[in-house]
């Protein structure tokens, strides 16, 4: 066969293979961008989880004040009733309820010491946390972006692929293209494979040293003795 038989296919099955290269790409992107997503969301919860741990601490702090602000005020109402009193039972009572307050007051004057200490490694957790995610999530937002541009560049790119494969179609012989695409499936988009060293790139097998003589002396199309291909030397 005359290699300007096969030439028109040649690039037909080049067009092809990038196509497939450009489509394998996006599948990649389309992991990368999945991950990225993934990673991105993770950060928020952490940085939601310690958002809300310090945000706790911050309403147990305020329930705590509020219940000792009222103790006080019930304290305050005592020991003007204890000023008041003229029963010996009563002001016993009394005494005993002002001494409960106070106990409440100063347990609960306690736990808010406690607690203040709490807040202030909860607070400074949540700037470092909140520095670093935000920080993270920017990266990972701007890798997003490269993604998405690269992911557009390959859309356009299979577009003019797939018109420019339109119109090598027309060039290739119809016999041929159909052998082409009927063989897609068991050969890749290589029906013509090109012999570099006596190796077929098609199956990656070594040639005959006669047939690979024949291919470079005569510039011929032959047959791959393994994979059944097209193989020549040079169009
Ligand atoms: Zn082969």
């Amino acid at each position: 066969m005359d290699p300007s038989e096969v030439k028109p296919l040649v690039i037909l099955q080049e067009i092809d293979q990038e196509i497939i290269r450009v489509k394998r790409r996006l599948k990649k992107i389309a992991e990368e961008k999945e991950d990225l997503k993934e990673e991105i969301s993770k950060l928020k919860a952490e940085l939601e989880s310690v958002k809300n741990r310090y945000e706790e601490l911050k309403k147990k702090r305020r329930e705590i004040r509020e219940s000792i602000e009222e103790w006080e005020r019930k304290l305050e109402d005592t020991e003007r009733k204890i000023g008041m009193v003229k029963k010996d039972v009563e002001y016993k009572a009394l005494l005993r309820e002002k001494s409960k307050l106070e106990d409440l007051i100063l347990k609960s004057s306690y736990e808010l010491d406690d607690l203040e200490k709490d807040l202030k490694s909860a607070e400074e957790e949540l700037r470092s946390v909140e520095a670093k995610v935000t920080k993270r999530i920017k990266e990972l937002e701007e890798e997003l972006l490269d993604l998405e541009e690269e992911e557009r560049a390959a859309l356009n790119r299979i577009e003019e692929l797939e018109k420019r494969r339109e119109r090598q179609k027309e060039e290739v012989d119809p016999e041929m293209l159909k052998l082409y695409e009927e063989s897609k499936e068991k050969l890749g988009a290589k029906l013509v494979a090109k012999v570099e060293d006596g190796i077929c790139s098609g199956c990656g097998m070594r040639i005959p040293d006669v047939l690979f003589s024949k291919l470079m002396r005569e510039k011929t199309v032959e047959t791959c003795p393994t994979c059944g291909r097209y193989i020549y030397y040079k169009l």
